[in-house]
């Protein structure tokens, strides 16, 4: 290993019991989409104690915020480091992002001690409300982005993989109005939206048997009468169709949006269909990015798996295609712990967590430095964004 990145290990494992720190805190106090109010104070504090300026409330967001190092103008190339610290309703930080924020901040303080004079070509970007909200798809269209050459965070899994695939998704509301009756008295006069939606649902499910292996549609049902005795006059349920491009993710919407205008006719219904904003694009990955990441996982000994095929989807898709962009995968736990579950939340805090965390703090670092030290590599990265 080169003489710097010896010293940005090292350097990152002085840091020891501050990474824990942070990943503890906001482990210890959840705060979901958009209302990580004490995230952004404590993360924002504890970066301006180590010599950054932060500015809180970026881009219209309120509970983002943009650090740079102190006294530095910002320079380009500029590498960003992603924060994300929002948690899941009532289960806490069960994707991890208290590790996301504390592996980030770890590295972007390394890297303005490493960089000294140069570190006005290194920032940290707080982004809030992955889970739902899009927070990254709303600094990127407010700009905030405009001036960085790439940008980086790793994410806890159960596989150790410098990237993949992410899927594009639209969140949408369902809804179908009918009319109430009497169920038994008169229900010649009803129109039963509740029907409808089941009619919907169904043929939503037997079109699910024709959909390509990246494409996804699932929902529940939200809103589906009161008592039996009245003819139910509105049903609504909440979906998601997801596909590994825009065009395949649009496409299933509006096979969706059939299924519903087919039930709707049938039941004699109205029916309305919302989208909600941001809608979540595919991840547009950059392999020149990721090959440097991967080498650091060499440097570091991290075996890399075999991709698992399982995909989701994040906001870091919108800013894929906004500037280069990497979004590794480490393991903090087996297979047999699924996101998203309270075993996920405890493995951020186990000991194999805790390694991960200062694992991916070095190797983010490692990468960042990369970036900013190679004309090559970010040839190469610019290229491939540019494909
Ligand atoms: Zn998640
Ligand atoms: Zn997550």
């Amino acid at each position: 290993m080169d003489k710097i990145k010896d010293r940005i290990c090292r350097e990152i494992d002085s840091m020891t019991d501050d990474l824990f720190g942070i990943s503890d805190f906001l482990l210890a106090n959840p705060e979901t989409a958009y209302k990580e109010f004490k995230a952004r104070d404590y993360l924002s504090s504890f970066l301006e104690e180590k010599g950054f300026t932060v500015e809180k409330e970026v881009g219209g967001v309120e509970t983002s915020f943009f650090a740079r190092p102190a006294g530095c103008s910002q320079t380009r190339p500029t590498v960003a480091l992603l924060a994300e610290y929002d948690a899941l309703p009532e289960i806490g930080h069960a994707c991890g992002h208290n590790m996301i924020a504390a592996a980030s901040l770890g590295a972007a303080i390394v890297l303005r001690r490493i960089l000294g004079d140069r570190a006005g070509g290194m920032v940290l970007v707080g982004t809030p409300a992955e889970e739902g909200g899009g927070g990254k798809v709303l600094l990127a269209e407010a700009g905030i982005f405009e001036n960085i050459d790439a940008a980086m965070m790793f994410h806890p899994s159960s596989t150790n993989i410098p990237g993949k695939g992410m899927l594009g998704r639209i969140k949408f509301k369902v809804e179908f109005f009918g009319r109430t009756a009497h169920a038994a008295g008169s229900p010649d006069q009803g129109i039963n939206a509740l029907d409808a939606l089941i009619l919907a649902y169904s043929s939503i499910n037997a079109f699910r048997q024709h959909l390509r292996p990246d494409g996804r549609i699932h929902g529940v049902i939200t809103d589906g009468g009161v008592l039996p005795n009245i003819i139910p006059d509105y049903a609504a349920g909440l979906f998601y169709v997801r596909g590994a491009s825009r065009s395949y993710r649009d496409e299933l919407l509006e096979r969706v949006r059939k299924c519903c205008e087919g039930a709707a006719l049938a039941m004699g219904c109205e029916f309305k269909l919302e989208i909600f904003q941001p809608t979540i694009d595919p991840m547009k990955r950059n392999l020149a990015l990721e090959g440097a990441f991967t080498q650091n996982m060499k440097e570091l000994e991290i075996g890399i798996d075999e991709d698992n095929g399982r995909r989701g989807s994040s906001d870091m898709g919108n800013l894929s295609h906004y500037l280069p962009s990497i979004h590794p995968w480490l393991a903090i736990a087996g297979p047999e712990v699924a996101g998203h579950t309270t075993g996920f939340r405890d493995a951020t805090v186990t000991s194999r967590g805790r390694k991960t965390l200062l694992d991916a703090a070095k190797m983010l670092a490692m990468t960042g430095w990369d970036f900013l030290n190679s004309s090559e590599l970010r040839e190469r990265v610019k290229e491939d964004f540019l494909r």
